[in-house]
């Protein structure tokens, strides 16, 4: 029953084959087997056993009153960044590990009106800080394809819980990979939409200029029905962009043949690991045999998307983080002497290694003096990322690159550098900077670990790039391979 997809799940509940309580029960005794204890894997921060029943139920009679959407029953879980109501909230850090909101973030409140089913809140890297999810204040999260390697992150608990099929499909955020990146390492789909495509509001803010929701599922197909339900505009969100969401299922099966996809060839560097470049090259091909053409282009400003990146988002997480202050919400410190003592130990008792270094380093680059150097900088040379982009979708439909530089690393193996860890995001970070949509599908294996390719597409063509993965799925099985280990008891 746990590989069953989104779709098929919605397919069944209508038919009757079973019940949403019954599915919810099966997931939810999955958990406890295979992510709870010491051996687990430790996707989950809260599971919200009672709740998710009671969902289930009331999904189940709304069926039976007849008036069930695609959605009613459906079982899925939140990254623990997006507001719930009633329910902890923690950003992975100690910090928020008491907050329970008052409300529901709209991607949320989007789910329950579908009468989704919701089975708790996966974990993350603290604030979605990482690469890993070793920052996580609950412990990092084991990969299910090998327990010693990381899930990747900042999402890796999404990506962890769907890829040992724990929950079907689960809500994730982006600020710079975190994603595509997770789902690359896991060997799901995950897709990062255009800025303003779904609210932020109710989403613990990172950084605000480049934090995008998006799904994580086993298929296009899914990632195109979480789509239909995370996509809205929300006036509460003042980047939300007042645009129509299309039904993202109902193009998937179009013809992609003609499309031009470009290859940038910085991004697929000579140091390039060449089984990585082998098994995302093949899946190229495949695009061809589908009808597409090949065209190699550049995108000379690649190698600042990094740097920018790391300027940037310090900077806005700085303004952002400083809300957490022991006072409105959250945890406070002990005794506190006076209110500076207050703010400085409940802050520097809060937060972990990661927040606090970025929160140094965004806090420096913006104070007089600097912000010229450093902030203004950064947003000039993001305006050229972006402007690469939008003259090499003059000539291409699709652009197409390795996902990650290498396939999931070992749990520890990068911890020690920060600047080795900020790397894994070379391919993925430039989008943000330029707000564009793109995804990741897993291509194959190098090690026996997935690779991910990523398709990037153009502003709003979110339907685009899901009909070329459901293509590519539709010829290929990367997307149904399963870790091997998922059925035991662990
Ligand atoms: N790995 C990047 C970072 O640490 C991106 C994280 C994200 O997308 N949330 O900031």
């Amino acid at each position: 029953m746990q590989n069953l997809t989104l779709a098929q799940i919605s397919k069944g509940l209508e038919a009757g084959e079973f019940t949403s309580v019954e599915i919810t029960q099966h997931y939810l005794d999955r958990i406890k087997q295979l992510d709870q204890g010491e051996n687990g894997l430790n996707s989950f921060i809260t599971v919200n056993e009672e709740l998710a029943l009671a969902e289930a139920k009331a999904a189940d009679e709304r069926r039976a009153a007849g008036n069930a959407t695609a959605w009613t029953g459906v079982p899925i879980a939140h990254k623990d960044l997006l507001c719930t109501d009633g329910t902890l909230t923690t950003c992975g850090s100690k910090i928020l590990s008491n907050f329970v909101p008052p409300y529901d973030a709209t991607i949320v409140e989007n789910f329950k009106k579908e009468g989704a089913v919701c089975l708790g809140k996966t974990n993350m890297d603290e604030f979605a800080m990482g690469s890993s999810n070793e920052n996580s204040y609950f412990g990092a999260v084991k990969n299910p394809w090998d327990l010693e390697r990381v899930p990747g992150g900042s999402s890796g608990g999404s990506a962890a819980a769907v890829a040992a099929r724990l929950v079907p499909a689960a809500t994730a955020t982006d600020t710079g990979g975190s994603i595509r990146q997770p789902a690359a390492f896991t060997g799901l789909t995950g897709l990062k939409p255009t800025y303003g495509r779904c609210s932020r509001w109710g989403m613990v803010a990172y950084a605000s200029s480049l934090d995008q929701a998006g799904p994580i599922a086993q298929t296009a197909e899914d990632a195109a029905m979480m789509l239909n339900v995370m996509a809205s505009f929300d006036e509460k969100d003042s980047t939300s962009i007042e645009q129509p969401v299309p039904d993202y299922t109902a193009t998937l099966n179009d013809d992609i043949k003609g499309k031009v996809i470009g290859l940038p060839k910085e991004y697929f560097p000579e140091n390039l690991d060449p089984e990585m470049a082998s098994v995302v090259r093949s899946a190229i091909a495949e695009f061809e045999k589908l009808g597409c053409t090949i065209k190699e282009i550049s995108l000379p400003n690649t190698g600042l998307g990094i740097p920018a990146y790391y300027v940037v988002a310090p900077a806005e997480c700085s303004a952002n983080l400083s809300r957490m202050d022991g006072v409105r919400f959250g945890v406070r410190c002990e005794d506190p002497k006076d209110l500076e003592d207050l703010y400085k130990r409940s802050r520097g008792e809060g937060f972990g290694a990661e927040v606090k270094r970025r929160i140094m380093v965004g806090t420096y680059a913006l104070s007089t003096g600097f912000y010229d150097a450093y902030y203004v900088k950064a947003q000039k040379i993001r305006r050229l990322i972006k402007n690469d982009f939008v003259a090499a979708f003059n000539d291409v439909d699709f652009i197409m690159s390795p996902t990650t530089p290498t396939p999931a690393f070992k749990t520890g193996e990068k911890t020690g550098d920060p600047v080795e860890m900020y790397m894994e995001d070379v391919f993925t970070i430039a989008l943000n900077l330029a707000g564009l949509p793109g995804m990741s599908i897993p291509a194959g294996k190098v090690n026996n670990l997935p690779v991910g390719l990523q398709i990037i597409g153009n502003y709003w063509n979110e339907a685009g790039m899901l009909n070329m993965a459901h293509q590519f799925q539709t010829a290929t099985d990367f997307h149904k391979e399963a870790p091997a280990g998922i059925d035991s008891n662990r």
